[in-house]
């Protein structure tokens, strides 16, 4: 029988993820607080619900796929109230959500009998519409078996250790991301203003040591063709800094870097609209040298 699947969140990444469980064959019921977002589902196979307790009432497995860990912990507190989950019920936050507070809630609905795993996601929505995520899952040993079943459609399952694990590495990625592509933007904007082509730099980066995630795939992909549409918003990837830099002070390891480059992308967040896509920094940052 194909496994009932509740998806909650259905934005930029969780739409294409519906349709991959759906053409996997799993039955998907969803809950977005956008109604245009819900009607999508529906285009793509699933079945739309009015609130997120009635997505996930029959469901044996809940995925979480929001803005943070404030509106995962809602979330979750909405489903334990309305009884939408129980004993047997796995939840699975793919949200890019804070390690910490991931293994207060796990212990919560622990008690009411619900697995957890956490399993954040890289390869943005061109990855979750092929189908080749980087998923970094955390899990009870008791519950790993079942979680890739879940997630193996949707891209590669690495395992990261216990609950809270996946949370960590993802944001810690994340970091590493932004300051590859502040310094990639920089390093750009200057070469350009020497006279060289973007194109050539990104070339040769690409076939040396200067190469990143940055240089392989948002340059070229994104800011060169200037549509900043990688579908990741900035201010997504700002709480990800916050959330790796704040754990990286926690263990004692602070992050000098790491601090410096929120300070930069907080500074871009707020001359930049509320929506932008975090690959626009590099127009931000062009603009902002001197002329
Ligand atoms: P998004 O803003 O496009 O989607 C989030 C969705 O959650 C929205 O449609 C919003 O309406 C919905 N939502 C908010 N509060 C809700 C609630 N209480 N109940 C139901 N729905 C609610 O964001 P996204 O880009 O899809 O990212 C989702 C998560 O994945 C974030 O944690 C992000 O950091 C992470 N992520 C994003 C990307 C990417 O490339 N976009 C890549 C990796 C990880």
């Amino acid at each position: 029988m194909s496994p009932n699947v509740a998806l909650i969140g259905l934005g930029n990444m969780g739409t294409p993820m519906s349709r991959r469980l759906v053409d996997a064959g799993s039955s998907v019921r969803g809950y977005d607080l956008v109604p245009e977002a819900r009607e999508r589902l529906r285009d793509g196979g699933g079945t739309p619900a009015d609130t997120a307790p009635e997505a996930a009432r029959e469901a044996t497995a809940v995925i979480l796929m929001l803005p943070n860990s404030d509106v995962v912990d809602a979330v979750a507190d909405e489903l334990l109230e309305a009884g939408a989950i129980g004993e047997g019920t796995l939840v699975v936050d793919m949200s890019s959500s804070e390690p910490a507070r991931t293994r207060v809630l796990a212990e919560r609905l622990a008690d009411a009998g619900v697995a957890f795993a956490d399993a954040p996601v890289s390869g943005g929505v061109r990855g979750a519409e092929r189908g080749s995520l980087t998923i970094m899952l955390g899990a009870r040993d008791a519950d790993r078996e079942r979680a890739h079943a879940l997630l193996a459609p949707l891209g590669r399952v690495v395992d990261c250790g216990d609950v809270g694990a996946g949370h960590a590495i993802k944001a810690l990625n994340n970091l590493l991301s932004a300051t590859h592509l502040w310094a990639t933007s920089e390093a750009i904007e200057a070469g350009r203003r020497f006279g060289l082509d973007p194109e050539v730099m990104l070339s040769v980066f690409n076939g040396s040591s200067g190469k990143s995630g940055s240089t392989e795939n948002k340059w070229p992909n994104f800011i060169l063709p200037e549509t900043f549409d990688s579908g990741f918003g900035l201010r997504l990837m700002l709480k990800d800094m916050r959330i790796a830099t704040n754990l990286a002070a926690q263990v004692g390891m602070p992050s000098r870097l790491g601090e410096d480059a929120v300070d930069l992308w907080a500074e871009a967040a707020e001359g930049l609209a509320s929506d932008a896509d975090h690959t626009r920094v590099a127009e931000w940052i062009a603009a902002r040298a001197s002329p």
